[in-house]
């Protein structure tokens, strides 16, 4: 049921089509280079995106700018207790700077670490430590067709694959993203969560949660998983966070912000190193990245998160417009996460090749048909893995209306009426770190 009402309009157009046919080339066929004047329905990235509630704005307005000791700090410990369960929290400037953070106080040159599947910035940022980032996801997780309620879980049979392999000396660190944004949004359950907490005491590792989308993956597990059929959202999420030894945090996600993060942990020792490199990257640790004020609106946001009320509303927006693309006769991956939509380019293009970028290509058409703007992840954002080639058409929070997404669904329709046309892409430019190539690299259609 609609749980929003809105209170603050902004406008949006959609240019003409020989505009749009300009833009794309402009753009160096990568939507990251679009201006945002420029796109009609914005489903890029969930990320900072959504809109805040009026508590939301009332609390910017009250935020404490002070330097240390923030009241607006005080608030964000309280909401962080009560949610998530964990008392030392570090701020910063959104999910990646708590990323540094954590990762660069818990990992040196050599190590392994092992995650259901890194997140792009995550395995950028384990990277830049001189770590080895390696992806320990279960198989149905890159079956778009598979039904299987948990395909986000973190396969203990590959990562004792990989202890067998480097030893578990070389693995201090072991992380579970929830929902598993990388593959594809998917739901993580609590048992999951368990054997991983079990895991990480076998060999001896710190075990993170990143928990960009925890409130989400909590109303999954009421959902799927048959011990918490009747819990409370806030009661699933302190159970599945509390076997973690420390968290990140994008508040661009779940905190329901336009901007921040933190760290959170209960081990005093970690909170202290995190502190200092937070003064060093970020902030004094009582505002970090932030203005007071995002910090205020962060621990309203965060409260928010866990309403059944507003949680009913996003999931299932999200799983209506993907039963509506898949009634058009769209390839959607299932089941649909609480994000996004993701569809399957590599099944709607049968004729491209993964050389040919054929996410890439879909993306481009949703553009140029629709001014509609996704994401491709596949073969091109992902260089040289085995995953399928996915779009993600990623759905901002309390923002877009049925209208919104029935226009959304008209285009991907064009497209599919014209896909045999639809020609591939290849790299026009290669920018130095491949792990993050597709925000930055240029393209160009294949002269075929
Ligand atoms: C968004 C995200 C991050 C990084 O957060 P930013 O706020 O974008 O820096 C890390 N991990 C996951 C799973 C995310 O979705």
């Amino acid at each position: 049921m609609v749980a929003y009402k809105s209170k603050m309009v902004e406008r949006i157009r959609l240019p003409a089509r020989d505009q749009r046919e300009r833009n794309l080339e402009a753009a160096g066929y990568n939507l990251f280079n679009l201006s945002s004047d420029d796109v009609f329905v914005d489903l890029l990235t969930d990320s900072g995106t959504g809109a805040m509630s009026d508590a939301q704005w009332a609390a910017l307005i009250r935020g404490d700018e002070s330097y240390a000791g923030s009241r607006s700090f005080a608030e964000l410990e309280d909401a962080v207790m009560d949610v998530m369960g964990f008392s030392n929290v570090v701020p910063t400037h959104q999910g990646r700077g708590a990323e540094n953070v954590l990762y660069g106080a818990l990992l040196s040159a050599d190590d392994v670490a092992l995650n259901n599947t890194h997140f792009d910035t995550t395995r950028a940022h384990v990277s830049n430590q001189g770590a080895d980032p390696v992806d320990c996801p279960v198989s149905a997780a890159h079956d778009p067709d598979s039904e299987e309620p948990f395909k986000g879980n973190f396969s203990l049979e590959r990562a004792r694959a990989v202890v067998d392999e480097v030893g578990a000396d070389q693995i201090p660190l072991v992380i579970q993203t929830i929902t598993n944004n990388s593959a594809a949004g998917q739901a993580v359950s609590v048992e999951n969560t368990r054997r991983v907490r079990e895991f990480a005491n076998e060999i001896d590792a710190t075990f993170v949660i990143d928990a960009c989308r925890f409130a989400e993956n909590a109303y999954f597990v009421r959902q799927r998983e048959d011990e918490f059929t009747e819990a409370a959202i806030a009661d699933i999420a302190r159970e599945q966070l509390g076997y973690a030894d420390a968290l990140v945090m994008s508040g661009k996600k779940d905190g329901l912000v336009n901007a921040g993060g933190f760290v959170a942990t209960d081990d005093g020792a970690l909170f202290d190193r995190c502190k200092q490199r937070a003064i060093l990257y970020e902030g004094f640790p009582t505002y970090g990245g932030m203005a007071g004020r995002d910090v205020a609106a962060m621990a309203v946001g965060l409260r928010e998160a866990v309403e059944d009320a507003y949680l009913e509303d996003r999931i299932e927006q999200v799983r209506e417009f993907g039963a509506r693309l898949a009634a058009a006769g769209l390839p959607v991956y299932t089941p649909t996460s609480g994000h996004a939509v993701y569809l399957d380019a590599g099944a709607l293009f049968p004729h491209l090749d993964p050389g040919e970028f054929p996410g890439q290509a879909l993306v481009c058409e949703l553009y140029r048909e629709g001014g509609v703007r996704g994401v491709e992840l596949g073969s091109f954002a992902f260089p040289d893995t085995d995953r399928p080639e996915l779009v993600r058409l990623a759905v901002p929070r309390r923002t877009y209306h049925r209208e919104h997404f029935e226009h959304v669904v008209e285009t991907a329709e064009t497209v599919l009426e014209k896909r045999e046309t639809v020609s591939g892409l290849e790299l026009a430019s290669d920018p130095e770190m491949p792990e993050i190539r597709h925000f930055t690299a240029e393209l160009e259609p294949r002269s075929s």
